[in-house]
């Protein structure tokens, strides 16, 4: 099972607008440009809207019937462990193996000493194609990145052959993740990750690093684009280097979890894909969410009320709901418009606060990252926000086809 080229890690927290997203898709194809959608949800999202993984599976398969896409699609059983994984087995032709919380533990001494001398022919000075500086590495170098990774690649072996076990290998794609930490991951602790990965015999296809500077949730990036751009480029080189070293499947390409909207490393990534020809995983599911409110509000009336009564919930609970995303939200809580100040917004007003629309000086970044997480009070409200979006539909739909097709596609994988 091959992942095509480009690919887009889409999907909502409710499974109901698949249909809206894949037509994002298929405006695409019709430009002349393939992007592969893969449905995902972890199980973080499941366990909060109490869904089941086998929805998101309907979902897929429903939206591409109704369409009549005839190109690849999967759904990516995203972030599994060990502990998460069966619930996945059956529904997922795609699981992010998530060993994030594995960095940092320790192999075994014999474990670690036969990584280091399995690379001890790259302990010198190493020229990597694509990038300028040549790479000082040493035997301590790759002991100190084996100390800091190997335990996690291993767990991800685990992991792989848990799931080739259930499905038979060859049925599924493999993407490993350890982007959910606090330090990115340097080109060159990301080559010997590679090794490892190639020598636990994972046939990976996409990677997850964590990269520089802050991905917070919903909102642009926040960090040091010059540096992203380095590291973005030479992380590419290493990747197509170590395909061609360690013999890893050759359509590797790299996983950017984006955390939804990462807007101002879009030309970046555009530009590096483009030159070095590589492909790309792209993950911006979260936001389709944001764009069911936007809808509502902007249908008027019963929707509206429903879109200003989440907000109302959401700033009461807000320790309960910013729990879970501490680390990936930044709200400034003085920015919080009061719920009564919000009952007295029109339409517009609402979605203006909340679309992600930099250039618009009524956007709120603060009220927008309150309501991504805050998708539990909907979960709550149960058939009565369900019933709304589906009373208005159209409106909802055509912010989530746009906001997916403008805002993503395009500046990606279109140009
Ligand atoms: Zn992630």
């Amino acid at each position: 099972m091959i992942l095509p080229k480009y690919s887009m890690g889409i999907g909502d927290r409710f499974a109901l607008q698949g249909r809206a997203q894949l037509a994002a898709f298929v405006r695409a194809k019709q430009m002349g440009v393939d992007v592969t959608p893969v449905w995902n949800k972890s199980n973080r999202e499941h366990l909060i809207v109490h869904s089941e993984p086998a929805s998101t599976r309907q979902e897929a398969d429903q939206a591409v019937a109704a369409l009549g896409w005839k190109s690849p699609y999967f759904v990516d059983a995203d972030h599994i462990g060990l502990k998460t994984v069966d619930r996945f087995l059956n529904s997922s032709d795609f699981f992010t193996v998530d060993v994030a919380d594995f960095i940092g533990k320790p192999a075994s001494e014999e474990e670690i000493r036969s990584f280091v001398s399995s690379c001890a022919k790259y302990a010198r000075s190493l020229k990597i194609p694509g990038i300028k500086a040549t790479m000082d590495v040493s035997l301590e170098r790759i002991e100190q990145i084996a100390r800091k990774y190997l335990f996690a690649v291993l767990e991800a072996g685990k992991i792989y052959r848990h799931i080739a076990a259930a499905k038979g290998s060859n049925r599924f794609i493999t993407e490993v993740s350890m982007d959910e930490t606090d330090q990115p991951q340097t080109p060159i602790e990301l080559l010997f990750i590679l090794a490892a990965i190639a020598g636990q015999k994972i046939p990976v296809q996409t990677i997850a690093p964590k990269f520089t500077g802050r991905f917070n949730k919903g909102v642009d990036y926040v960090g040091n684009l010059r540096q992203f751009e380095k590291e973005f480029n030479e992380d590419l080189a290493v990747v197509a280097f170590a395909v061609a070293e360690f013999g890893l499947p050759p359509d590797l390409k790299l996983s950017v979890h984006s955390g939804s909207d990462k807007f101002s490393i879009y030309p970046i990534i555009r530009r590096a894909v483009s030159q070095t020809g590589a492909g790309l995983h792209l993950k911006t599911a979260g936001t389709t969410w944001l764009e069911e409110l936007i809808g509502l509000a902007e249908a008027g009336g019963d929707g509206l009320a429903i879109s200003k009564e989440v907000y109302r919930e959401a700033l009461g609970r807000f320790d309960e709901l910013c729990g879970p995303y501490a680390s990936v939200i930044d709200i400034d809580r003085a920015k919080l418009p009061t719920p009564s100040q919000v009952d007295r917004w029109s339409s517009s007003e609402y979605a203006a606060a909340l679309r992600h629309d930099q250039r618009n000086p009524q956007y709120n970044p603060s009220f927008r990252q309150l309501l991504h997480v805050g998708y539990k009070v909907a979960a709550q409200m149960g058939p009565r926000y369900l019933d709304a979006l589906s009373r208005h539909e159209e409106t909802v739909a055509r912010n989530v086809t746009l906001n997916i097709f403008d805002r993503h596609l395009k500046p990606i994988f279109i140009g």
